[in-house]
């Protein structure tokens, strides 16, 4: 059900950003003694420009000069008349950067956290992937030319999808064509004495400001469809090692940390070994750890991480955010978030302190005059569910709360779809939303008073592989079946312009 819409042969080089889960950007507010961080979630349909209006888009699909097999998972033109389903096309990924980039001058950094590619699964390949987070880094920057940026793998650059092959593996699967290309793409931002680690699994540490670290962790190694894994998913290259000793050593030096990573830990593409260790850490060293900023989900979605990793009685410790994406996929506006975070000055904590949220709503941005201005969905976190400070308990009492009251519920699930009409959620769906809020790692007794709680359908059809059992397959049945990907006669040739 993914469609990605792409410029004729001679813009062949700049075909489709897609995913591009979420770009965090970071502001200082003097007044407040605050920082704020806006994330950018696009997601777009096929709209967005007066030259790509509805009609004109029609008419390039009936003439066959979008790409067909891509138009075909469209399931068929009637979704231009609804929001969502398809991913983020370059021309709308720009112009959202550009709305960003103008309407909040005022940011210091900006952090984006991964999957640069669309949903075309199918059509994945390693060259392509390089051009499109050349290009789609490349972007960015050129929006925010005086920014930092820090940026974080997410599972869709892994060829084929999730699949980031350990140091184990043998070398002709190793990662050097990925975790080489984003080194060498985002040196700028990247202290030289990281360079080391993140061409060996993805990761690194950068230092904004005295006081205060960022540490992007790509918990594609942590992925639960990371068929690599399947042979031994104990600790892959380190990560969760180095993830400790980094929190240990800000710890020491009383530093506070930001964890930018792609997968929150309690959702189904994040393996239990992998979350629980996580959590863990979250626990051990909540004095440090100021913010885990996630994404990938696509929707509004925040998971509470309680002192007993069993236990939704006992003292809520911090909050995992996913915050929304670029893609309209699937059926979602395009949003970004602002993030006031208290930071900048000595003896900041750089907790998140509110935050606020923009969409662009393609319904008006697909009528005359076809103009994709955003606008606010909401201007305060806090007034929006009636908090008294950003905190963990408010998020875990907004759980408790929202199992009876449905205009509370109700209120969540607009602005999880930034939208006023949303699928109907029943007294079942509900239970499940619920229960992943109280998962940040996957625990039936965190929701045991939930009746009907079970993990959220995002997508039926890959039930098959959240149910299989690690370490059921061999090393040679792994390397077949990446082998049979890779030499799919059905994926384009290698270097062909889609179009
Ligand atoms: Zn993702």
């Amino acid at each position: 059900m993914i469609i990605i819409f792409r410029r004729a042969n001679r813009h062949c080089e700049f075909s489709i950003s897609a995913t591009l889960t979420s770009i965090w950007i970071i502001k200082s507010d003097q007044r407040h003694n605050a920082t704020s961080i806006l994330r950018y979630a696009a997601d777009l349909s096929m709209i967005l420009t007066k030259q790509y209006e509805i009609s004109r888009l029609k008419s390039l699909l009936e003439n066959g000069e979008l790409l067909a097999s891509d138009a075909e998972r469209c399931e068929s033109f009637e979704i231009l008349n609804i929001s969502g389903i398809c991913d983020a096309p370059y021309w709308m990924v720009d112009n959202l950067l550009q709305q960003i980039a103008q309407r909040h001058k005022d940011i210091d950094y900006v952090i984006v956290t991964g999957d640069f590619e669309s949903h075309a699964i199918w059509d994945y390949a390693r060259d392509t992937h390089q051009r499109m987070i050349r290009n789609v880094s490349q972007l960015i920057k050129s929006h925010f030319p005086d920014k930092q940026i820090y940026f974080a793998l997410g599972n869709h650059e892994g060829v084929p999808l999730d699949s980031f092959a350990p140091s184990f593996t043998p070398e002709e699967f190793h990662m050097d064509w990925l975790y080489g290309t984003v080194a060498d793409e985002w040196k700028p931002y990247i202290p030289a004495d990281q360079d080391k680690t993140i061409r060996f699994n993805g990761c690194y540490m950068v230092k904004p400001w005295p006081g205060f670290r960022i540490i992007s962790l790509n918990n594609g190694l942590g992925d639960s469809l990371n068929l690599f894994l399947f042979i031994n998913q104990t600790d892959p290259d380190g990560t969760m090692s180095w993830l400790s000793d980094q929190l240990l050593d800000a710890e020491k030096a009383g530093d506070k940390v930001h964890i930018v990573a792609h997968i929150p830990p309690g959702t189904a593409e994040a393996l239990e070994g992998w979350s629980l260790n996580y959590y863990k850490l979250a626990i051990r060293f909540e004095n440090t750890i100021a913010a885990h900023i996630m994404a990938h989900v696509h929707s509004e979605e925040f998971y509470v991480i309680y002192e007993d990793p069993e236990d939704f009685n006992s003292r809520p410790v911090d909050v995992v955010f996913s915050a929304p994406c670029m893609t309209p996929y699937s059926r979602y506006n395009p949003t970004y978030r602002i993030y006031t975070i208290d930071g900048k000055y000595d003896g900041s904590t750089y907790q998140v302190i509110d935050f606020e949220e923009w969409i662009m709503n393609l319904t008006v941005a697909n009528q005359p005059p076809y103009d994709p201005t955003v606008e606010q969905l909401y201007p305060s976190i806090l007034k929006e569910y009636g908090f008294t400070a950003n905190l963990p308990s408010e998020w875990s009492n907004m759980i408790n709360q929202m199992k009876t009251d449905d205009t509370l519920f109700n209120q969540y699930m607009r602005n999880f779809y930034r939208r006023n009409v949303y699928p109907v959620c029943d007294a079942k769906c509900k239970a499940s939303w619920l229960c992943q809020a109280r998962q940040a790692h996957h625990s039936k007794k965190l929701c045991s008073d939930i009746p009907d709680a079970s993990p959220p359908e995002r997508d039926p059809k890959r039930g098959k592989w959240y149910s299989k059992k690690r370490g059921s397959m061999t090393e040679e049945q792994i390397r077949n079946s990446v082998t049979k990907f890779m030499n799919n006669p059905k994926r384009r040739p290698k270097g062909q312009c889609p179009i």
